[in-house]
């Protein structure tokens, strides 16, 4: 059976070819005489399953769409203060090649335009890294995110060394505010190198998947940067990726993105899927005209825009029963889904709010599937609480979905494989003498004990 997903990305790309609005990126002359027409587009699942229609293996220059991903590799090399003590992160509402700085601390006001981006191949490395050992840096890290070996196109390259007089302009005010410190001309070329990256449909889709999937590459199982990093940086690709036209992009798409003038277009959307477009036309804000339509008929059809707002939190607690009968009965909570705040906070309420007459507490996790780890510590105090009111508490928890269950400090749990398993331990305790509720504990200590402050 053909997939219905590659089936809906070839009646996409059908509805967007007619359209031979936008022009070229005329300013280098190598993407100037590229095929106006391809046009191609693919979706990689966080899990490497792709997606594609038209040819999604042609190759083309990664232009800015390197910025997000040299962003974070500048930010897993040399920490988040020294990149923000040189790069701002406010939208700048500016074209991406506008010679515009901050003008109190000369900083470029974010990363994905070009003043920025500059910088920022500047910071890649250890300090002190030489040009071509920054290209290289450039070149193995995208290689990452890809999957797969990439290597820069020279043609494209040198084509827009012969005319990268705005940025080499850019780079020079950056030098006069001491925000590169070395020579510009060096930084530009090793700038242009990274812009001339050959990537295909299928490689951007794939990098976009590793954003996606908390900066491990879905195919290499390489966690190729660490997870704050990739929260800023889709959080800077949401507010400044699509340059001039970012406010437009996030309310009507929505999706985390970034354009390069090649004609490429990438969004990653967190915990689903990385999305690629390719095809160059490009309208007046330099964004690929085909592409942005393909995204927007993207976001509308399938909800794919972040801020969907999900109906989980409600049910995460399924039933509340009794189970087993007469002096070892159990209260049962039955949880479900995947458990964050909101859901861990039902938990606690209900916990709270009602006084349970059983000696046994089970949370059961079988319908559980992930847990959060500010939901997995509140989910510890409840257990702690409840230990300290009295209660024996077990965690049915047959897939271990609850990590290292250590309630600490005078708490207790027992971890079971089902309910039936917690109800024969209730018994087998209540035969050998429960702690009648209540007796022996400190109920002070249980009043103020602090509830661990989300991280
Ligand atoms: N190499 C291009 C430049 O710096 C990249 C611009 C883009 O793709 O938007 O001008």
């Amino acid at each position: 059976m053909r997939s219905i997903i590659s089936d809906y990305l070839t009646e996409a790309l059908g509805a967007v070819q007619p359209d031979a609005s936008g022009e070229l990126a005329g300013y280098i002359p190598e993407l100037a005489a590229a095929d106006p027409d391809r046009l191609s587009t693919a979706f990689v699942m966080i899990d490497g399953q792709v997606y594609g229609a038209g040819d999604i293996d042609a190759e083309f220059t990664i232009q800015s769409i390197s910025k997000p991903f040299v962003y974070a590799l500048a930010l897993a090399d040399r920490g988040f203060d020294s990149v923000l003590a040189k790069v701002g992160v406010e939208p700048s509402g500016e074209a991406f090649n506008e010679i515009s700085l901050e003008s109190d601390t000369g900083r470029p006001r974010n990363p994905m335009i070009n003043a920025g981006a500059i910088t920022v191949h500047s910071l890649l490395g250890t300090e002190g890294l030489n040009a071509d050992e920054r290209v290289e840096r450039v070149v193995d890290g995208l290689s990452a995110f890809a999957g797969r070996r990439l290597r820069t196109d020279e043609a494209v390259y040198a084509s827009e060394m012969e005319h990268a007089h705005r940025n080499l302009a850019i780079a020079h005010m950056l030098r006069g505010h001491r925000i590169l410190v070395e020579d510009a001309r060096a930084v530009v070329d090793g700038y242009t190198r990274q812009c001339s990256v050959l990537v295909s449909t299928r490689d951007l889709a794939m990098m976009a998947a590793t954003l996606a999937n908390r900066g491990v590459n879905p195919l290499s199982g390489e966690q190729v940067v660490p997870e704050p990093v990739v929260r800023q940086v889709l959080s800077v690709m949401f507010s400044c990726g699509m340059y001039d036209a970012a406010g437009d992009w996030g309310t009507q798409v929505g999706i985390p993105a970034k354009s390069g003038v090649a004609g490429g277009l990438i969004g990653a959307l967190p915990g689903q899927i990385g999305i690629a477009a390719f095809s160059p036309r490009l309208d007046s804000h330099g964004n690929s005209v085909r592409g942005v339509s393909l995204f927007e008929r993207f976001s509308s059809d399938m909800g794919l825009h972040v801020m969907e707002v999900p109906a989980t939190a409600r049910a995460t607690l399924r039933t509340s029963q009794v189970v087993g009968s007469g002096p070892h009965a159990l209260r049962a909570l039955q949880l479900q889904g995947a458990i964050g705040f909101a859901g861990a906070e039902r938990i606690v309420r209900e916990t709270v709010d009602t006084s349970y007459a059983e000696n046994g507490v089970a949370l059961d996790l079988t319908r559980v599937h992930s847990i959060d780890d500010v939901a997995r510590r509140m989910l510890l105090e409840v257990v702690r609480r409840l230990t300290l009111d009295g209660h024996e508490v077990y965690l049915a928890d047959p897939d271990s979905v609850m990590p290292a269950p250590d309630p600490g400090d005078d708490g207790r749990v027992t971890v079971v494989n089902s309910l039936d398993e917690a109800v024969a331990a209730q018994e087998g305790l209540s035969r050998g003498g429960s702690r009648p509720k209540g007796e022996g504990i400190d109920d002070a200590v249980a009043e103020t004990a602090a509830v661990p402050p989300p991280r």
